[in-house]
């Protein structure tokens, strides 16, 4: 209203205040942005500007080769072993710079922190990002490295676990010393109901535990009956499950269900073409879903 003629705060202190207290960081290691893929394109842009090759893994969130190869930036992709883990010794060799979800999009796998240590480790001289886009929905965030390697950043978003994408609010956390994001990321300046919004929900701590248990909740209970009708999948510790069924192919599925108006992903990739990406709704939905599933591969002969 009133506050809406005037220009908000350049510097989103209210916000970036909320978040350091929140992660118990200083106000100066926090970074908010205008949306979460600006924040990583933005990290791109600054900090991936080597000759050699930035590196991520074969499978994995896919606009960090949309990023790469719009800023003419070279990469390498990584592959993951059979279980979807990260290879540590493959991100030993010399690089511009690391880039990796964890959770991993789309397979929901975690990686330890030790994995994230030993890797940080190996790459002192260049950039490390960990995009936390889905950290909330049950993995450990990086956040406590901070302290030890100037070389991390850790990027989060409103998007996701806290059900905010409309607000495009997104935000990196990283040493001090790495003013270069304050000077990349300060053209974009966050408008104020953003600010207001992502305050109250930071502050709302105990609404935003109840929708992520529920979430939890759901998810688990989706993860024992997908089990039952027959599926595979590794543990995922986000808000979707990476799912293969042992005789059914996941595109036929994803036809089917695409019919009944059900929406899951199916990405017609190498290694990746026999799984379905599951996202995790209202216990309404994920029944419904799941009674489709099961009513399909019965009518197959398959249950
Ligand atoms: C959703 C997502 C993003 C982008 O987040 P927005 O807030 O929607 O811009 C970035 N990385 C990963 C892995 C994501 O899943």
């Amino acid at each position: 209203t009133a506050r809406l003629r005037l220009d908000p705060d350049p510097t989103a202190a209210p916000l970036v205040n909320a978040l350091a207290d929140f992660y118990h960081v200083h106000p100066d290691q926090v970074f908010v942005i205008v949306g979460y893929d600006h924040v990583l394109s933005m990290c791109f842009l600054t900090f991936f500007n080597s000759e050699k090759p930035v590196f991520f893994p074969d499978i994995t969130y896919s606009f960090y080769k949309v990023w790469a190869d719009l800023y003419r930036i070279p990469y390498e992709c990584q592959k993951l072993d059979e279980n979807f883990k990260i290879v540590k010794e493959d991100y030993y060799k010399e690089n511009g710079g690391v880039i990796f979800p964890n959770p991993n999009a789309p397979t929901g796998v975690e990686a330890s922190q030790e994995m994230i240590e030993d890797i940080l480790q190996h790459n002192q001289d260049v950039i490390v990002i960990i995009d936390e886009a889905y950290v909330d929905f049950g993995a450990e965030t990086a956040l406590p490295l901070l302290e030890k390697y100037d070389n991390l950043i850790v990027v989060q978003t409103f998007s996701k676990s806290r059900s905010m994408a409309g607000m495009r609010i997104g935000y990196a956390m990283a040493s001090p010393e790495l003013n270069d994001v304050k000077y990349s990321f300060n053209s974009y300046t966050m408008d104020q109901t953003a600010l207001d919004l992502g305050v109250a929900s930071i502050n709302d701590q105990a609404y935003f535990e109840e929708t992520l248990h529920k979430i939890i909740q759901t998810r688990e209970r989706v993860k024992l009956r997908l089990t039952e009708l027959g599926f595979t999948f590794r543990d995922s510790k986000s808000n979707f499950i990476f799912a293969s069924h042992k005789s059914c192919p996941a595109e036929e599925l994803f036809e089917k269900l695409k019919e009944k108006d059900i929406y899951v992903r199916y990405f017609k990739k190498p290694r990746i073409d026999n799984y379905l990406r599951i996202t995790i709704g209202t216990d309404a939905e994920m029944d419904e879903f799941l009674s489709e599933v099961e009513k399909y591969l019965k009518e197959t002969g398959r249950l």
